[in-house]
């Protein structure tokens, strides 16, 4: 190999399951990855669109490398991601020295693009209209986890979201290929694998015998692999609706199917929910926990929220926080709100939160997460518990290797050989915020 790509990837971890496959293409192509953009012959930024600040971000990358091309002309500069999507063929008036522009449906059309670029042509490819995949190699970034998308896009519109914008709408992956992915990086030695989807449980696929295949069934499948030796399945993210009786009885019925689920609340008041047209209330939700809760002995439940939605009062706010502690939710991702381009709730400019307070909610949202995580943790204090370690570490002069349960908490555990990549049973002596303190079990 004498070509060499890097990809810078923003955002999430579809865009980085993205990057993979990009990878995996480009490696057929004979282009090697590089760590180094400044030894690369194609850089290809992977973008994120779901804050303003991933979106300067990404052309602020691009301008850097522009100015390098000036002294290596010969270097090709790709645009991709989410990004991507939205600007389209836009970007090469704005940034001239970019090569090609391709969109988030279009990822398998990559190598074809690579070579027209590479003879000269400047390529945009954005069509809505997903391009058939292709069975390349996937590069996965070295690992215990290995993330296997199986589905893409949305349908729910959200007032704040790009996705629908960018993604497209929901599609599901065939089912045979989502079972050969598994497969692969089972040979390849990981010892878990994550089922990834905007709305993972919408998932409907053709079995083998042209039957319907949802996520039960998709789980059920991976979960009777053998040969493959010990793994675990995860699944996210849930929208809050879309979990059935059927799926929790997977879970439980499941031995690798993990006691884990992510399910966004985004506000705790009736009202915002309902000018973020999500589907649920805050009762809804509730009841949705508490059956899961009820059902499935020590599940992990996390959750969204966005603080200073538009319009979004001190009161309403206020009820967020309640929910999250009554919830007694066991982590929270949190952003303050940013509004996106073409989406609803960015019209409302006149009910926009100024910036001093939106920061300010989210300190107390985070602040509100963080007494969530320790309750939460605090409850394992005395057990015994299965982790799957992910790492071998130093922490200021001792060995330590941590990993997760099967409900999702990190645990540290003092260690003196690297076992990452095994199962070991810990028994839990201390709580931190984001992290539980473990001791070995002979
Ligand atoms: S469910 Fe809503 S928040 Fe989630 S991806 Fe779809 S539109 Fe966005």
């Amino acid at each position: 190999m004498d070509k060499k790509v890097y990809i810078e990837t923003l955002g999430c971890q579809m865009n980085k399951s993205d990057a993979e496959r990009m990878f995996g293409m480009l490696g057929y192509m004979g282009y090697e990855k590089t760590t180094e953009p400044r030894k690369a012959d194609l850089l290809i930024i992977n973008t994120c669109s779901i804050r303003q600040l991933s979106e300067d971000k990404a052309y602020s990358q691009i301008g850097v490398w522009g100015k390098w091309k000036k002294n290596r002309p010969n270097i090709k500069i790709g645009f991709s991601g989410c990004v991507a999507q939205q600007v389209k063929e836009n970007l090469f008036k704005r940034a001239p020295y970019v090569d090609f522009v391709i969109g988030t449906q279009r990822l398998y059309e990559l190598p074809e693009i690579v070579k027209r670029v590479e003879n000269g042509e400047r390529v945009c490819s954005c069509d809505e209209k997903p391009y058939t995949e292709k069975d390349y190699k996937i590069e996965r970034v070295k690992s215990i986890n290995a993330w296997i998308p199986i589905m893409e896009g949305c349908n729910n519109f959200c007032s704040y979201c790009i996705v629908p914008y960018t993604r497209g709408r929901e599609r599901s992956r065939d089912f045979k290929n989502i079972m050969t992915e598994v497969k692969n990086a089972l040979k390849e030695g990981f010892k878990e694998v994550t089922l990834l989807g905007q709305n993972v449980d919408s998932y409907h696929g053709k079995g083998g015998n042209g039957e319907d295949v949802n996520l039960s069934g998709l789980l059920k499948a991976i979960n009777a692999l053998e040969d493959y030796g010990k793994f675990r399945v995860r699944f996210v993210t849930s929208y809050p609706t879309d979990i059935t009786d059927e799926l929790i009885d997977t879970v439980l019925e499941c031995d690798k199917v993990c006691e884990y689920f992510h399910i966004p609340m985004q506000s705790g008041d009736d009202e915002v929910l309902k000018k973020m047209n999500r589907r649920y209330d805050v009762a809804a939700y509730t009841k949705i926990c508490n059956h899961i809760r009820s059902r499935v002995k020590d599940v992990t439940i996390t959750s969204d929220f966005i603080a200073g939605f538009p319009g979004e009062t001190e009161e309403q706010f206020q009820h967020t926080l309640d929910e999250m502690k009554k919830l007694e939710l066991d982590y929270s991702n949190t952003a303050a709100y940013s509004p996106r381009e073409r989406t609803v709730a960015a019209k409302w400019k006149d009910k926009f939160i100024p910036d001093d307070v939106k920061t300010e909610r989210l300190a107390r949202l985070n602040e509100t997460n963080r007494e969530c995580c320790v309750m939460s943790n605090k409850k394992y204090i005395g057990r015994e518990m299965e982790v799957l370690v992910e790492k071998f570490e130093n922490h200021n002069g001792t060995n330590v290797i941590s990993g997760r349960t099967r409900n999702n908490k990190m645990v540290h555990i003092p260690c003196e050989r690297d076992l990452t990549g095994e199962f070991v049973n810990v028994k839990i002596v201390g709580a931190m915020t984001w992290y539980l303190k473990g001791e070995m079990i002979d």
